[in-house]
């Protein structure tokens, strides 16, 4: 009998559309063990309260595009003047294990992964409003409005891709997105080639 793989799901929104909290939400809520938050690497420069290997691996350019030449990523891209790559050995050993790995990555990235990973399922995340957005993004005080203005043009172009998503979800209230999200995360877990180690 074959084991259950996990399933990969990749999670792509604006910034500022609020993966980040709907997914603290979805892990304190209906978090398990057989569903896993792969960390990225990147070369931002880390935010007040993030941790290093928790949020981010923050590292170097150099060390970046070591990674690259290694081809130790799954993806990466260059998001608003900084790299973001996904670690492949995590997201391979859990796939393995049996555990749902969740790539919370902006849309360059899921659009590699989608054509890599047939079998990845997408979700699309967006609040009610373009205003609530740039509401949302300069209310998180963590950039610069120049650095805001770049992720509102970026978003613009993110927002057109979105049909390329197996789903989408808008971020009226926290509570509601994460039950959203665990919904999907159990649709998938119930399909019929995801459930292998079933015995009659
Ligand atoms: P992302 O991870 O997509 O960049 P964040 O999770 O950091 O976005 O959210 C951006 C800002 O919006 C944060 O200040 C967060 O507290 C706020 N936020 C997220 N979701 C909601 C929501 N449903 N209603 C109101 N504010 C929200
Ligand atoms: P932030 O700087 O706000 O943490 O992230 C900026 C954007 O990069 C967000 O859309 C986030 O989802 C995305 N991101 C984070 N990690 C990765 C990654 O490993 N790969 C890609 N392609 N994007 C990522």
């Amino acid at each position: 009998m074959n084991k259950r793989r996990g399933t990969l799901i990749i999670l792509s929104g604006p910034s500022g559309s609020g993966k980040g909290t709907v997914l603290k939400n979805f892990f304190e809520n209906y978090g398990d063990k057989n569903v896993k938050l792969s960390v990225s690497a990147t070369t931002r420069e880390p935010r007040e309260g993030e941790i290093d290997g928790v949020n981010y691996f923050f590292i170097s350019k150099t060390s970046f595009e070591k990674m690259i030449d290694e081809d130790k990523f799954l993806e990466w891209a260059s998001f608003c003047d900084n790299f973001y790559g996904t670690p492949l050995s995590f997201v391979d050993e859990n796939l393995e294990n049996g555990c749902d790995v969740i790539l919370e990555i902006e849309v360059q990235g899921a659009l590699k992964v989608m054509e890599k990973r047939n079998d990845a399922v997408s979700v699309f995340i967006l609040p009610p409003s373009a205003a609530e957005l740039e509401k949302r993004l300069i209310g998180r005080q963590t950039e610069s409005m120049d650095v805001i203005e770049k992720r509102i043009t970026q978003a613009k172009w993110e927002i057109s891709n979105l049909e390329k998503y197996t789903y989408f979800v808008v971020n009226d209230t926290v509570e509601d997105a994460a039950k959203k999200f665990k919904a999907i995360i159990d649709a998938e877990r119930l399909k019929t080639d995801k459930q292998k180690d079933f015995e009659f």
